[in-house]
């Protein structure tokens, strides 16, 4: 007989949580290792031990709940910090589903073949030193030096945040050697874009991540009097950044329309009323599910940039700061996917991913997918995000359908 989730206890849990690091604007404060976060942590080690699971945590704060079994373990989770003033499903949903699966199956009394576990990582969002801190660390991904000169988004030394926790700089870069041999991971994550809910579809199986390249970048130019210096003599910095971000926005919707360009972060010098600005100095991020745009953009970008530069009296330099390739889901993920959504009747869509998560990160260590719900308006990262109670309720029974396949659970 199939078995299904709880699903009251796991909407209970998730509204549980989401009282920790409730922020005055209504949303969720909860970056990694914060007084919030820690506070999470403890509450989700509690649920893991109470539902009788194998509780683990490695060096970098990834924390686990394992059943036993043999050969490759399948995983699933995701993560349960926040941005700032962020809401309560993004990446919460994905370990609170994931726990709910593997509770189900302790309480059936179901013996898998192969290991399950579900996972926590730490710091997805990325509060501290970059990125998907836990899941690097977790593959081994991670270098000394971004460790030891990384400044955490609040302006502190990341040295001086691990001084609240059992954790250190040794113990994250050693993470990795503590893991178990993962065959599988699947993450339950809110889409965060509007495609899902256009198409009225419940379930969006990620066919491919995105990757991404960060810049930092910068137009230097002549600062001088706003009142005196006529037009033709300026080296107007800021107009030089003003023009580039026109021009690759128009270059990549197109060229490359589908591909994605943000200029999320910019500071302009010395930024008074009366001075033409010096320098510009701008965030540059882009994406593409083809490692061969995401070249190709590149290339052209700094060109772009150069030769707006050029025109203007400029210089421009820039900074390589992250980089991730593309990855596929596996066929055979993706398969099996479909088959336990057309089992259950519920409708879908296979989609790619240009959000950052997790499940790229594991993806090089093991076969890694993304189950997506719809939310509301495509909004996230802010207390307005919104789901479907109904559609949480499917995408785990999904999860724990496809726990029981993967892990040869199956009757
Ligand atoms: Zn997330």
């Amino acid at each position: 007989m199939a078995i299904k989730i709880d699903f009251q206890r796991l909407k209970n849990d998730l509204i549980e949580i989401s009282n920790i690091g409730r922020d005055p604007n209504n949303g969720i404060s909860r970056p990694s290792f914060s007084k919030a976060d820690l506070e999470a942590r403890e509450w989700l080690k509690d649920k893991i031990r109470n539902a009788g699971l194998i509780f683990r945590e490695d060096g970098a704060g990834n924390i686990f709940g394992r059943i036993e079994g043999k050969g490759k373990t399948i995983m699933a989770g995701s993560h349960i910090d926040t941005v700032i003033n962020g809401g309560m499903f993004d990446g919460t949903v994905g370990v609170l589903s994931a726990l709910e699966c593997l509770r189900r199956i302790k309480e059936e009394g179901i013996r898998p073949k192969k290991p399950l576990e579900v996972v926590s990582f730490t710091d997805e969002e990325g509060n501290l030193v970059g990125d998907l801190l836990g899941s690097r660390a977790f593959v081994g991904q991670l270098d000394r030096e971004t460790l030891e000169k990384g400044i955490t988004q609040l302006g502190l030394p990341f040295s001086e945040i691990l001084k609240n926790t059992e954790f250190s700089i040794e113990s994250i870069l050693e993470a990795h050697k503590q893991k178990p041999e993962i065959e599988t991971y699947l993450e339950i994550h809110i889409e965060q874009g509007p495609f899902l809910e256009t198409e009225g579809k419940t379930i969006g199986i990620v066919d491919c991540f995105a990757g991404k390249e960060d810049w930092l970048c910068s137009f230097q130019g002549e600062s001088s009097h706003a009142g005196t210096t006529p037009f033709e003599l300026r080296h107007d910095a800021f107009l030089g950044l003003a023009d580039f971000a026109l021009k690759s926005t128009q270059y990549i919707a197109t060229h490359h329309y589908g591909s994605m360009l943000t200029i999320g972060k910019v500071r302009v010098h010395p930024g008074s009323f009366s001075t033409i600005p010096g320098r510009a100095d701008f965030s540059l991020d882009f994406r593409s599910t083809s490692k061969e745009t995401l070249e190709e953009i590149g290339k052209n970008l700094k060109d772009l940039a150069k030769d707006t530069a050029l025109t203007r009296g400029l210089l421009f330099s820039m900074k390589l700061i992250d980089k991730t390739d593309p990855v596929a889901t596996p066929p055979f993920l993706i398969n099996i996917l479909k088959e336990e959504c057309q089992k259950l009747g519920y409708t879908y869509i296979t989609l790619p991913s240009k959000a950052c998560h997790d499940a790229q990160i594991i993806a090089q260590i093991a076969s890694s997918g993304i189950i997506f719900i719809p939310c509301e308006d495509g909004i996230s990262h802010s207390p307005e995000e919104k789901i479907q109670w109904e559609d949480l309720e499917k995408s785990a029974n999904l999860l724990l359908d496809t726990l029981l396949r993967l892990s040869g659970s199956e009757g």
